[in-house]
């Protein structure tokens, strides 16, 4: 494909990105102006996972999610014509800028998860969370891309899985064994919500062997020891999200109640606030420390 080519009444304008299946151009219908992305194959192989993924986005419709205009076919390339997403990828801001600031990372968490919870309520698995495939306009509004390697109820298994390239930084413990879940998601939002905090991975290493280790044993540094101000509240959600057992994971709903709800601490138990809280019942005669919590 090549600048200045049409596709369905879309002409090519200018080259946005490319990655593991296929190239991104920004398009603009000439008729109507509208702006589009349109994402064309390069590999021939991956039709079947290509024309999955545009299924997926297809039957999506939230304010969070690119939308899917077309799929088609031109001179035997499969394209996927979308809605045109606005801004910066999360990847580049946070390459630019290092962490974010709490308040910012909060709001893009809560959009991030109402798309999460609108495609696990449809029992589709995004399985590819990270922050190239997330943008951010000025407005701080943000959308979710990329369905290349999403599961749903109707994704035939694919012979060659092995194609995917990309980065296990996001990925889930179980999905080293091929056990993924929704809830590998919200492993990928824990890793997500961490990397924006503090401008680090949790988990990484000089090889990809070394990183999935790391993940395996779900060891990473707490992130206010990277940056202290980081609220409490936030440390917690990240380590309800990064945890091993992915039936003991916090789920996308319930992290969106946290992300809606930050003054209430209800769902937490008590000794999820208050810190080190055995050394605490230990030292102080309990009806003093009784006291203490309920004032
Ligand atoms: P890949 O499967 O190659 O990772 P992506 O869908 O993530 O493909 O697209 C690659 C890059 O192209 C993204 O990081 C983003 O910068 C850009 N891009 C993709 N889709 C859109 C879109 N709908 N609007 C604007 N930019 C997009
Ligand atoms: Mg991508």
């Amino acid at each position: 494909m090549q600048l200045g080519q049409h596709i369905r009444g879309y002409v090519l304008t200018q080259w946005l990105g490319s990655g593991g299946m296929g190239e991104v151009y920004q398009a603009q219908h000439q008729s109507s102006r509208r702006p589009a992305a349109v994402k064309v194959l390069y590999r021939a192989d991956q039709a079947a996972r290509f024309r999955n993924e545009a299924y997926i986005q297809a039957s999506i419709q939230h304010p969070h999610i690119a939308a899917l205009y077309e799929y088609t076919v031109e001179n035997g390339i499969p394209c996927i014509i979308m809605e045109y997403v606005e801004g910066i990828t999360l990847e580049k801001l946070i390459k630019r800028q290092g962490r974010l600031p709490e308040s910012f990372v909060w709001k893009i968490m809560e959009q991030i998860t109402l798309a999460m919870v609108h495609l696990h309520e449809k029992d589709i698995i995004h399985r590819d969370l990270k922050p190239g495939n997330v943008k951010v306009n000025r407005e701080s509004f943000a959308k979710l891309l990329d369905f290349g390697i999403a599961k749903s109820v109707y994704t035939p298994k694919f012979t060659q899985e092995g194609y995917i390239v990309g980065t296990s930084h996001y990925m889930a413990p179980e999905q080293f064994q091929s056990k993924v879940g929704i809830q590998s998601d919200c492993w990928s939002l824990g890793v997500l919500f961490y990397e924006m905090l503090t401008g680090y991975l949790p988990f990484d290493g000089r090889s990809e062997t070394e990183v999935r280790v790391k993940i395996e044993k779900g060891q990473y540094t707490a992130p206010d020891l990277l940056v202290p101000q980081i609220s409490k509240r936030s440390k917690r959600l990240i380590n309800k999200l990064l945890k091993n057992n992915m039936s003991h994971r916090m789920t996308a709903a319930e992290l969106l109640h946290e992300l809606q709800n930050p003054d209430k601490v209800g769902v937490f138990s008590i000794s999820e606030w208050v810190e080190n809280l055995t050394d605490l019942v230990e030292k102080m005669p309990i009806k003093r420390w009784l006291k203490q919590i309920n004032d």
